[in-house]
């Protein structure tokens, strides 16, 4: 049996959040060999985010999804930020089955600690919405085991832990605007002058990601090539938002409005509100709308609240580009 050093963690609690992700392009390329398929896709980090505490506790990794009140954060804007506690937690295995789970086995593995550590999570982004929220939390994991343990690893050897566990998690740590390419683990920044605002149209229910793929070989066939992110690449650069608007694009939202096609709905409803446009949010069912600005936002939410438009639980408001997963407390 292996022996691991015996360390004492210094620390006796540490909090991480982390942000959602909308891509602002994706695009899905031929099937490889290994099932995985190759994107170019712009991740976008938005102002939805979960929250990671990690204590010591008795050996092996214990989750808890936490529903208590967790001080909010000094800075945040209550008009463009929403509450942690917005989302339910339905559908959130707390057993190994959790990426945040499988991030800290990972991470005392590769550090060769005996994990014993009690992690409690707040989900405020929508559960198998398309958004990216489990593959946060590896990353949030990832972060507050390193910080627990005082193991201050490198952050390329971070990155590696995080591509290993899911391919939007280095995204997650990464946060801004980044180029993902391979299957989007491999990531260049962007720049990222202009604060772009988004209303979020949740859906009750979630849509399995491998199923969306499987629904967009099935239409297009498995060798199809990805559409080209340029547009969006170049709309990040213009402070006006219809650029952008009008460059948004996404390879899954045929498959997805297949899958679920009510979607349609909620898209036309984004638009008659008065969106500049929208978009289905990575593989779905998340309708991201972009707003001129913040008071444009709240708007188009408060018309979309009001429409009532089946399928939809949540209309939630965000901001993008934030930072990637960030310590916020420790002791
Ligand atoms: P993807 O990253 O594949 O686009 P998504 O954003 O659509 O996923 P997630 O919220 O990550 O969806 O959840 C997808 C599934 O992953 C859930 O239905 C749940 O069973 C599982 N899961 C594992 N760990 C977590 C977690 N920490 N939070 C939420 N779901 C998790």
């Amino acid at each position: 049996m292996e022996e691991y050093p015996l360390t004492v963690p210094s620390r006796s609690a540490v909090r991480v959040r982390v942000p959602a992700k909308i891509n602002l392009h994706l695009g899905v390329g031929p099937l490889r060999d290994d099932k995985f398929h190759d994107l170019a896709t712009v991740f976008h980090a938005v102002s939805l985010h979960d929250e990671l505490t990690l204590e010591p506790g008795p050996p092996g990794v214990r989750l808890i999804l936490d529903a208590a009140a967790a001080e909010p954060p000094a800075d945040r804007n209550p008009v463009d930020d929403n509450p942690v506690d917005g989302v339910s937690t339905d559908g959130v295995p707390t057993d190994e089955r959790n990426l945040a789970v499988r991030a800290l086995h990972a991470l005392a593995a590769a550090a060769k600690v005996e994990p014993a550590v009690t992690v409690r999570l707040r989900k405020g982004i929508p559960v198998a919405g398309g958004m990216a929220g489990g593959s946060a939390d590896a990353a949030a994991a990832l972060l507050a085991g390193d910080a627990l343990w005082n193991l201050a690893t490198p952050i390329e050897r971070l990155h590696a832990l995080a591509a290993g566990l899911g391919s939007d998690v280095p995204f997650a740590l990464h946060g801004g605007d980044a180029l993902g390419t391979g299957r989007g683990e491999r990531l260049a920044p962007l720049s990222h002058p202009y604060r772009r605002h988004w209303v979020l149209a949740v859906a009750g229910e979630g849509l399995s990601t491998p199923a969306v793929y499987a629904e967009t070989d099935r239409l297009r066939g498995a060798d199809a090539s990805a559409s080209d992110p340029t547009a969006v690449v170049k709309a990040l650069d213009d402070p006006d938002p219809t650029a952008l608007a009008e460059a948004l694009c996404n390879d899954l939202q045929a498959a997805a409005l297949s899958l679920r096609p009510e979607l349609a709905d909620v898209l036309a409803a984004g638009r008659t509100a008065g969106a500049l446009g929208g978009i289905v949010s990575g593989s779905g069912p998340t309708c991201a709308f972009l707003a001129a600005d913040a008071a444009h936002a709240e708007r188009i939410a408060q018309q979309l609240r009001n429409a009532a438009v089946p399928g939809v639980s949540a209309v939630l408001i965000a901001h993008g580009p934030v930072e990637g997963a960030r310590l916020t407390v420790e002791d």
